[in-house]
């Protein structure tokens, strides 16, 4: 339902709350968010409000790179477990997402066969794992999230880090919005810009297929089949 994402110089999980407040109107079950910190994830995820994900955040959780989310269940009930972020077996990679994987059945028979195990009932979870072994083939995220999204049929606004890779953070977007947010030395993304205007006006709206790397100084976006894409930044000027 909900997404936001930071990479910069600052702790990310208060910029987590904070933007994920900003997305409650538009109604959640669950929320939850991951940092990286030392090449590990930190998690948290709770069913119910943001505030609930607040009071079992600690004060010091330490981060300047991580993700997002607030969740309206579609594939498994909402729940602690069923909440986003979702992980890979070796807990490398985290995915939030928006949206409805379509062959989701499909690929978690296929990803099961091949040693994957399970730990929710969500068609996010495919995701994840399906990231987690493209990226040991590609030795590249933005690689392995495009590759993965390329046997993936449904809709889909995502974010994804890679432990291994505590400077960038891989989102997409197909059939579900994604904006980027442009700020001093430090990058955010979104569902929706609400979650951003209290941190910048400068933003980039993804094309449904494409992709998009984020780094504290920067950005590239790219399509589906791999070409580089130019956009112009714009500014939005309404208030926060
Ligand atoms: N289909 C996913 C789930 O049920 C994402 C739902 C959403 O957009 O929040 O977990």
């Amino acid at each position: 339902c909900g997404i936001v994402a930071y990479v910069g110089p600052k702790d990310a999980a208060p910029i987590l709350l904070e933007g994920l407040q900003r997305l409650e109107y538009r109604g959640y079950d669950s929320a939850g968010l991951a940092v990286v910190n030392s090449r590990s994830l930190k998690t948290r995820k709770v069913k119910g409000r943001v505030a609930d994900l607040a009071s079992v955040v600690p004060a010091r959780f330490k981060g300047t790179l991580g993700i997002g989310h607030t969740r309206w269940a579609t594939h498994g009930v909402p729940s602690d477990v069923n909440a986003h972020p979702h992980l890979d077996i070796e807990e490398r990679i985290a995915v939030v997402h928006n949206g409805i994987i379509e062959n989701a059945d499909e690929l978690r028979s296929r990803l099961e066969t091949d040693g994957a195990v399970f730990s929710s009932e969500t068609d996010t979870e495919v995701l994840a794992h399906l990231i987690g072994r493209t990226v040991k083939e590609t030795d590249s995220l933005e690689e392995a999230v495009r590759k993965a999204l390329n046997s993936v049929v449904g809709t889909y606004g995502i974010a994804v880090v890679d432990a291994q890779r505590p400077g960038e953070i891989v989102v997409a977007r197909n059939g579900s919005p994604i904006v980027l947010g442009i700020g001093e030395k430090e990058m955010f993304a979104a569902s929706d810009v609400a979650a951003l205007i209290r941190y910048t006006r400068q933003v980039v709206h993804l094309e449904d297929g494409e992709l998009a790397v984020l780094k504290a100084d920067g950005f590239h976006t790219f399509t589906s089949d791999a070409r580089e894409t130019a956009k112009e930044p714009f500014t939005v000027d309404w208030d926060a």
